[in-house]
């Protein structure tokens, strides 16, 4: 079974508009430094260009209300339902190309769920995925279409069981919009708490309703979290959960935007609690099916995404170029010449408030979400 790599140069050259953090140039990136670091060259690995999604599968996560608008917009038209539907903001501008960008995006994310499905492929990742924001009638927090949405739609549909793990630094609110009532899919989103950052939402207690009452579960975090209280609280409920619910096929978005570095959020994550998080879906996972999402430190995500890549792959990066030149590093990276980080660990005061809060949090997953798996 293949470990693969959707890319394509057409979607790195994508902008949203030059000053948008948004850079589909990541995905360039991270395969420059899966090369420099010998993680792309085994014979079960394969690098794919993703198709672009049929259009009718775009109705599996929206309505064609939006669709029509987003089509439109994109041809260079303008109305006032466009803006209410969130297309033509700061946070998702319109620009040209846009309806396609969204179908490659897309496209990859449905591809790749689809050679999980029939056995072509272990673990496939595509990283100008992930836009967990993205509603069924509205674009919002940069994100057009809810690739993950549609992917998982479509395998539920067949009867496929799937569980949704979100690790970006924001709460997946457009995908567990989506599946609220639905038990087919179990969801879980750890992130920094709605207090402090966008999409102020993503709190404890909302479990999901109806029949999908327990299947959506949120882990928000104080803002300054570090690696230690973050895994404690991830380590805490995802493989329980994970193991009684007993998935196909597991999704995993794995923004970058956890990262100290990271401009727009404040968790302090380094490579070291990420890898941590990566190497428990990995091991929880028959098949996985993970994507980015955020990540505004173009460096530092690409980083993290080599890193989860080499796990995912069960690889160990080994630089090219380290001893070259006298030790001497190129690039932006000069001054780490290493995909990771050194530890980071937050003491005293702060850190206990961090930790009583993700405990908190903990236990009422604990007494609320657990018994209803059956644990
Ligand atoms: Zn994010």
């Amino acid at each position: 079974m293949y470990n693969i790599l959707m890319h394509s140069d057409e979607i790195s050259r994508v902008e949203y508009d030059p000053n948008h953090p948004f850079k589909p140039g990541r995905g360039k990136q991270l395969l420059d430094l899966l090369k420099r670091h010998n993680l792309i060259f085994e014979d079960n690995q394969k690098i794919i260009s993703p198709e672009p999604l049929d259009e009718s599968l775009l109705l599996l996560a929206h309505t064609r209300y939006y669709i029509d608008l987003f089509k439109r917009a994109d041809e260079g038209e303008f109305s006032l339902e466009m803006l209410e539907a969130g297309l033509g903001t700061g946070d998702n501008p319109v620009f040209r190309g846009m309806y396609r960008f969204a179908l490659l995006t897309s496209g990859g994310t449905w591809q790749g769920a689809q050679m999980l499905d029939s056995g072509e492929a272990r673990f496939v990742f595509n990283p100008i995925g992930g836009y967990h924001h993205a509603g069924k009638n509205h674009a919002g927090g940069f994100c057009y279409v809810n690739d993950i949405g549609i992917a998982i739609m479509d395998l539920i549909k067949r009867g496929r069981r799937v569980v949704y793990v979100d690790v970006d630094v924001h709460h997946g609110n457009g995908v567990q919009d989506l599946f609220y009532k639905d038990s087919r899919v179990l969801k879980i989103s750890i992130h920094e708490s709605g207090m402090t950052l966008y999409p102020w939402s993503g709190f404890q207690n909302e479990i999901g309703a109806d029949a999908g009452r327990g299947y959506n579960v949120n882990i928000p975090l104080l803002k300054g979290t570090d690696d230690e209280v973050y895994v404690e609280a991830f380590e805490s409920v995802v493989p329980p959960l994970v193991k009684a619910f007993g998935p196909d096929i597991v999704f995993a978005q794995i923004g970058g935007d956890v990262h100290k570095e990271d401009p727009l959020a404040h968790l302090r994550l380094t490579s070291n609690g990420y890898k941590r998080v990566i190497q428990t879906i990995n091991e929880l996972s028959p098949k996985v099916m993970a994507t980015g999402g955020g990540g505004y430190n173009v460096y530092k995500t690409s980083a993290l995404w080599a890193l989860a890549w080499a796990t995912f792959c069960g690889l160990t990066p080994s630089d090219h170029y380290a001893g070259v030149v006298g030790g001497m590093m190129y690039g932006p990276e000069a001054h780490a010449g290493s995909l990771e980080d050194e530890p980071f660990v937050v003491k005293g005061a702060e850190k206990d408030e961090y930790r009583r809060h993700a405990d908190e949090v903990v236990d009422y997953i604990r007494k609320q979400v657990f018994p209803i798996h059956g644990i």
